[in-house]
């Protein structure tokens, strides 16, 4: 007695999942020519792209995705932003749900601007909202100043993830896909997605 309701929903899962939105806007924030652009291309040719179309700006460099993760379909709007300036509007005024956060691991600059980046996200809009780093251009191996240890201990301190990709090869691209709406979801929807 009792035992098929307990396998099912009861009320109160229901209603969190009723609850869970379906659209979600990422900030992929960078500076200048870390592989932002490149990375959101790659995202438009991923595995988990649902049926309806790409949407791109190029004007105000957003592009929305829908994702197929675990059966269910998201529309992820991916807003690319150079400067950290905007970062107040841009990690809440416009209610950012996540942020993937950009640097070369061939540009040490690139790495010194997201170290600043995070701590102003962490400190101010986005707390408490998921944060993956992203090291680019794995590929560039002979090239590369920062290690993988050094992306790590960052990510670590800042309670974030971390995934090396390569937008060249299209290598890992798929996975922070999939890692941020996983990210989201849990956090929004409570779902080990
Ligand atoms: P954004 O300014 O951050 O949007 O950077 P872009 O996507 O425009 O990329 C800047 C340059 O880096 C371009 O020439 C890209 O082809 C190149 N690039 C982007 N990602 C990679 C990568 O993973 N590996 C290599 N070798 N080059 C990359």
């Amino acid at each position: 007695l009792g035992l098929a309701a307990g396998f099912g929903l009861d009320s109160s899962q229901e209603s969190v999942l009723d609850e869970c939105p379906s659209e979600y806007k990422v900030l992929v924030i960078g500076g200048s020519g870390v592989g932002k652009s490149a990375i959101v291309s790659q995202f438009t040719t991923s595995e988990f792209l649902g049926a309806s179309d790409v949407q791109t700006d190029a004007v105000e460099q957003r592009t929305s995705v829908s994702v197929i993760l675990n059966q269910e379909e998201s529309v992820l709007e991916l807003i690319e932003e150079n400067s950290l300036a905007n970062l107040n509007d841009a990690g809440s005024e416009k209610e950012v749900d996540a942020f993937m956060l950009v640097y070369s691991c061939a540009d040490r600059g690139s790495f010194r601007s997201a170290q600043v980046a995070l701590r102003r996200l962490r400190e101010e809009t986005g707390r408490g909202k998921p944060v993956m780093i992203v090291a680019n251009k794995v590929d560039l191996a002979r090239k590369r100043q920062v290690s993988q240890d050094e992306g790590k201990n960052l990510a670590n301190s800042y309670n974030c993830k971390y995934i090396e990709t390569s937008a060249a090869l299209n290598h890992n691209v798929d996975e922070l896909l999939a890692g941020v709406l996983s990210q989201i979801r849990l956090l929004q929807c409570g779902q080990f997605a």
